[in-house]
């Protein structure tokens, strides 16, 4: 069996026919090396080239391959988004502040394009709301939990969000705008919630 130690520190491309650090060749163990026969650049310009000109195959192939492997694709992300997490946000944190103005274009670009989105979904929340609110909710007690959240948003310098435990919209479940039914979480917890709603939870 190959083994690593016996690895030469370089070895020539078969494409660009350059000699390169093998650190520049990625690995193939059906290879007698251990390695592609061509270096990391020329093998991503040809699966660049290819791509491009099989768009529409290429394309195809990944619906289907996201569709049969939706489980795979979804712990390879987590974990990926878990174990890169602090990187991505440091590098996002440094773009925004190198590109303040482009991010605000971007930031009211979006606004502009989603704003008849926005207001329908809000008027549709807010009317979902209004029929879920029975006579003896505590309508001071509502407004003080949302009052809360926002204060604590301020405090901990981090957006808190009104969540409703049973959601008001659900297949199998009408919650009330109740305030028994609320709690305040995080705004990152409460997306990732969404509208995740668990039988099993209340037996
Ligand atoms: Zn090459």
């Amino acid at each position: 069996m190959f083994k690593l130690t016996e690895q030469p520190i370089a070895k020539k491309c078969a494409k660009c026919k350059k000699m390169k650090p093998i650190n520049q060749y990625c690995v193939d163990n059906s290879k007698k090396d251990g390695l592609y026969s061509s270096c990391k650049s020329c093998k991503n310009k040809k699966n660049r080239d290819y791509k491009k000109k099989n768009a529409s195959k290429v394309k195809a192939y990944n619906i289907k391959y996201r569709k049969n492997n939706k489980d795979k694709i979804s712990i390879i992300s987590k974990s990926h988004y878990e174990a890169n997490k602090e990187k991505r946000l440091a590098l996002s944190k440094v773009y925004r502040l190198n590109n303040k103005d482009k991010c605000i274009k971007w930031g009211h670009d979006y606004y502009m394009n989603h704003k008849v989105d926005w207001y329908n979904k809000k008027a549709e929340r807010r009317s979902l709301k209004n029929s879920a609110t029975v006579f003896y909710s505590d309508k001071k007690a509502i407004k003080r939990i949302y009052r809360t959240a926002h204060i604590l948003g301020i405090i901990n310098k981090c957006k808190y969000e009104v969540d409703h435990i049973i959601p008001l919209k659900h297949p199998l479940v009408c919650g009330l705008h109740h305030e028994d039914n609320l709690q305040i979480i995080t705004m990152r917890h409460n997306r990732r919630k969404h509208n995740r709603f668990d039988p099993k939870d209340y037996e």
